[in-house]
């Protein structure tokens, strides 16, 4: 049992003071009750007898899911960022992101994740869905992946998650073609490519994994195509069959709609823009999570929205890349769930995505606090809310927040006196003058970070 003692308490019902939140053995919250200690008008402090908090905190509020995360990425960010004379863009990107590959063994997987996943949990997320594609490490091009170097890199990534003491929503991709109409794939991309069998006793090995009970539901499986251009109708219609008999109502991740070649190709190839086709082909409902959808249409936005599936904004990384801007105004304003993802980890801060979906609506708005919520004008609380809410369906949790029976996964912010709980979470996420991130709870435990 963890006991953290919240001077406010961020609940699914809103702001709570004077709380004490009980985690249980499994990870889970197990109760919510008023705090032992409570200040009383005129600084009397009345004690009462109970047990000692494991930690206190002017504000508890619930971690931030990482919805869509490419952990050996990381190897690269930062790295990347010149100029070559030609046209940067994603695609050149993209090069020089297959290229880091041909050096990076399980170990160097390994190393990567383990520090990537320290530093996000530092930062504010307490789970990440690892949108898992490397299948075969290190070695020369050209030679596909199999059942073993599926696993090994499965597992150095599971390792990964167990040092950092993060939850893990393991997502393999299964990723088949170069392009749309069946291409080849490149020398490049042949490591990614599984064959169907391979990826099929994947999951049944990680299945196997994931029911430990040691492990208190820290490593969880969902199943992602990588796109309509690396999967084909046919792939993604097996993909779904051997989801419904393998991990039923598990999370559906998909890469969609992130850049208009994709979106031009996708209408020469199926003749219809990629969301219209998936929403018209595969039964996408509350449990998908549709990463990017960048140049989504608005008639898609509107039934991806009728349908309860959760968009993943991964907003670093999309300008990073040049992706271009996701209407999030028209999104939020609509109650359409979103979901944040650090992607390239370009950017691994928490509070920087939300803090840059309310800047890029300033600046194309020409207005201030646009994404806020009728019963919240704050627009740190509101995001914050909204990214957990989704980023939970994305994990496929249905519950929202901070409650009785939610994943125990909190953040601990420390503030200057005085301050109201909207206003120092405003102030954690805009600017950290005087709030900051004093600790973390996983269901591996409490970490407090150095002051
Ligand atoms: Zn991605």
């Amino acid at each position: 049992m963890i006991r953290i003692d919240a001077r406010w308490l961020l609940t699914e019902a809103g702001w709570r003071p004077d709380a004490r939140l009980l985690i249980g053995d499994d990870g889970r919250i197990a109760a919510i009750e008023d705090a032992p200690v409570r200040a009383e008008p005129r600084g009397v402090v009345r004690p009462i007898a109970a047990e000692p908090a494991d930690a206190s905190a002017d504000l508890v509020v619930p971690g931030l899911p990482d919805a869509h995360c490419h952990a050996f990425q990381y190897g690269i960010a930062g790295l990347a960022e010149r100029a070559g004379g030609h046209g940067d863009s994603f695609w050149t990107w993209r090069e020089r992101m297959y290229a880091s590959l041909t050096s990076l063994d399980a170990a160097g997987l390994e190393r990567t994740a383990t520090a990537l996943y320290r530093r996000l949990r530092a930062a504010g997320y307490t789970s990440v869905a690892e949108f898992h594609y490397l299948h075969r490490l290190g070695g020369e091009p050209g030679r596909r992946a199999s059942l073993a170097t599926a696993l090994e890199a499965a597992q150095a990534l599971a390792r990964a998650a167990a040092a950092a003491g993060i939850t893990l929503l393991l997502l393999p991709v299964l990723y088949r073609w170069g392009g749309f109409g069946r291409a080849e794939l490149g020398p490049r991309q042949a490591r990614f490519a599984l064959a169907r069998d391979d990826y099929r006793r994947l999951i049944e090995a990680l299945l196997v994994q994931a029911a430990d009970p040691a492990l208190r539901g820290m490593l969880r499986l969902g199943v992602a195509p990588h796109s309509l251009r690396a999967c084909d109708p046919e792939d993604l219609r097996w993909l779904l069959e051997l989801r419904e008999a393998l991990l039923p109502d598990c999370p559906v991740h998909i890469h969609v709609s992130e850049q208009q070649a994709e979106v031009r190709d996708a209408r020469a190839a199926l003749g219809q823009t990629p969301i219209a086709w998936l929403c018209a082909n595969a039964p996408v409902d509350h449990r998908w999570t549709l990463v990017h959808a960048t140049h989504a249409t608005p008639g898609e936005l509107r039934e991806v929205r009728a349908r309860g599936a959760t968009v993943c904004l991964c907003t670093t990384t999309e300008a990073n890349l040049g992706d271009g801007f996701f209407p999030v105004e028209e999104w939020f304003a609509a109650g359409g769930r979103m979901s944040i993802g650090s992607d390239s980890n370009v950017g691994t801060d928490a509070a920087e995505e939300l803090r840059w979906l309310e800047y890029q609506a300033r600046l194309r708005r020409q207005a201030r606090a646009v994404l806020v919520d009728a019963d919240s004008p704050h627009p740190g609380t509101a995001l914050w809310r909204r990214a957990v809410a989704g980023g939970r369906l994305s994990f496929g949790s249905d519950r929202p927040g901070v409650a009785p029976g939610a994943p125990g996964e909190l953040v601990l912010l420390s503030s200057e006196a005085g301050l109201a709980p909207d206003d120092a979470l405003d102030d954690f996420v805009f600017s950290r003058r005087a709030t900051r991130l004093a600790g973390t709870v996983t269901p591996a435990g409490l970490r407090l970070e150095a002051v």
